[in-house]
Formats: structure tokens, sequence, C-alpha cells
């Protein structure tokens, strides 16, 4: 539901939800009870940050566009692999 944003004729600002086929033009102030009309701002579609839209983004690209390798990628000399000591992972499948 849509956030839209209010000011009254005292000057108070709020935010109303209303569904965008019921969203009055004007409405009681919820502090002083004057008439506040409807202000035109900018749309709030998402609350996600560039982060979340980049793995969005991300991960609709591999399912049409998967990257292909044609080999391990490389270790470090001296690298160690990593091991869990968590008794849990103990009963996953071995490869
Ligand atoms: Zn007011």
């Amino acid at each position: 539901m849509p956030s839209y944003s209010y000011r009254c004729s005292e000057g108070c600002v709020f935010d109303a939800l209303y569904p965008m086929s019921e969203v009055p033009d004007e409405i009681a102030c919820r502090r002083c009870g004057a008439v506040a009309r409807r202000g035109i701002t900018a749309p709030h579609l998402s609350a996600a940050g560039g982060s979340a839209f980049r793995l969005m983004d991300r991960a609709a690209k591999s399912a049409h566009e998967p990257q292909l390798v044609d080999r391990l990628p490389a270790r470090a000399p001296g690298a160690r692999q990593a091991v869990t000591h968590n008794p849990l992972h103990a009963k996953l499948p071995k490869p």
C-alpha cells in the first residue's frame, strides 16, 4: 500500500497509507484537525538499497547468462582448505 504525504493549513506534515484506488485528496490533520491536502512527492517504490538491487540483477542475469568455467579456480600456494568443526556438518552427504 503506497504512502502519501499530507500537509495541513497549519503546516503539519504527515504520511498516510491508502490503497491507490481510495486515496483522498483531503483528510483531517492528525495533530490539529485542520484540512490537510495531499502533496506531490516522489514515489517510494521500495525500501531496498542499492546492494539489494545489484543482488537481484545478478541473480536474474545468472538465470539467463550463467558464468561458464573450464577449470577449478586457482588456489594460492600454502592456502589451507576450510574445515568445519560443526557436528551438524558431519551428517551432510560427502561428495
Ligand atoms: Zn495540522
